[in-house]
């Protein structure tokens, strides 16, 4: 870029991230592996020296542009989204932000895992699309917190503006990582199933699995999905499924409306047992047990999934059994697979990739 402007002086910033790719690093000069020491290595940094928040350059006065060439257009479907809950105007996410710090922080920790409850920022689509940079977040965070430094409130949002930046700094150490190679290569010699109809049930919420469809028809529908929720689809399409979880990543950044290589591919690396610092391999969700955990009574269930509205919320999570009791025929399919087979069948999948033999997966 700079090189096509060779006429214009060209100045970088490192907007996009708190602490620039390279500069967080272990005494050995490495990249960290794992998030913990990264973290208090960061936070050590921004202790030290709180990164700048750079002003919009100011209009240019001469040199007219010329005319921009042809757009450049991209093949995704458009999906329409929530403009209400997810304004794209700067000033609208500086009040969201300005809101959010003042009012439901203190909330966040306790909120934050429950899909039901409107408890995170839901500002990610501003970040990826740089509506606003993460110095402003910090910034404003620590203007009503500046306790989140040592671990007070507002620490775990920190935490997560980490993560972001964690895996913005492994994608540049590790460049690979955008051609979606594994970090962990023996988990490329994994037996993946060939994403057919089962891959197609899980990208309309037809799985079976209440939880895992409430949270598919989420993303369908306004192309944002909570935090917990896409560590249970993701889990489910790789380990209950046994899908690569490339089909996946490639379907989310279909989707979603804050799609990002970096923090989307880490997810998918995390959930999936072949990233770093990742769920170990024999970590699978169990769907069923997810959802009684995070939406106990099927409030987010039944908001997504209007077909389940009748069934009590004893049954919500297994919706299958109550009306086959109750002798009731419901608009809801049975559940794809056997969880306990298919976890065992994903075991043996992967302990044979990791011996670097291939196993033959029978069924689900
Ligand atoms: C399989 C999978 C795919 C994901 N894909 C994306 C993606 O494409 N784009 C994206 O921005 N996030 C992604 N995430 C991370 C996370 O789910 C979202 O950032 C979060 O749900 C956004 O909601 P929020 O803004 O309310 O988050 P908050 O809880 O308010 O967090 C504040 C900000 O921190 C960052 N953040 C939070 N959690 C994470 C995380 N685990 N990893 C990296 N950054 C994080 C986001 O920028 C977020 O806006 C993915 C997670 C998983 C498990």
């Amino acid at each position: 870029m700079e090189r096509a402007l060779s006429d214009v002086i060209c100045q970088g910033f490192d907007d996009s991230v708190l602490l620039a790719p390279g500069s967080v690093t272990t005494g050995n000069n490495e990249m960290y592996k794992v998030f913990t020491p990264f973290k208090n290595a960061f936070l050590r940094r921004l202790r030290e020296d709180l990164p700048e928040c750079h002003r919009a350059p100011a209009m240019r006065q001469s040199g007219a542009l010329s005319e921009p060439g042809s757009p450049v257009t991209v093949d995704y479907p458009q999906q329409p989204f929530d403009a209400e809950r997810f304004p794209a105007d700067e000033q609208s996410a500086l009040t969201r932000l300005r809101d959010f710090c003042q009012h439901d922080l203190a909330r966040y920790d306790a909120d934050r895992d429950f899909p039901a409850i409107d408890g995170t920022s839901r500002l990610s689509p501003c970040l990826t699309l740089g509506v606003l940079s993460p110095r402003q977040c910090l910034h404003r965070l620590l203007k009503t917190h500046p306790e989140a430094l040592n671990g007070g409130t507002g620490a775990v949002w920190l935490s997560e503006l980490i993560w972001r930046e964690f895996y913005r700094h492994l994608m540049t150490r590790y460049p690979e990582l955008c051609k979606h190679k594994p970090f962990i290569g023996w988990t490329d010699n994994v037996q993946w199933k060939t994403p057919d109809a089962a891959f197609t049930a899980w990208q309309n919420g037809n799985t079976g699995f209440p939880i895992v469809d409430a949270a598919m028809r989420q993303l369908n529908a306004t192309g944002w999905m909570h935090n917990r929720l896409r560590m249970i689809v993701a889990s489910f399409l790789v380990k209950d499924l046994l899908i690569d979880w490339r089909e996946g990543e490639h379907y989310f950044m279909s989707q979603l409306i804050d799609g990002d290589l970096a923090a989307n591919n880490g997810g998918w690396q995390w959930a999936a047992s072949t990233g770093t610092d990742a769920a170990p391999y024999f970590r699978i969700f169990n769907p069923t047990t997810q959802g009684e955990k995070f939406d106990k009574a099927g409030e987010f269930i039944r908001h997504w999934i209007p077909e389940l509205s009748a069934v009590p919320a004893a049954s919500i999570h297994t919706p299958w059994q109550w009306a086959e009791k109750a002798n009731i025929r419901l608009d809801y399919p049975h559940p794809l697979v056997d969880h306990k087979r298919a976890r065992e069948a994903t075991l043996a999948a992967y302990d044979a990739a990791r011996k670097g033999t291939r196993s033959v997966v029978a069924g689900g």
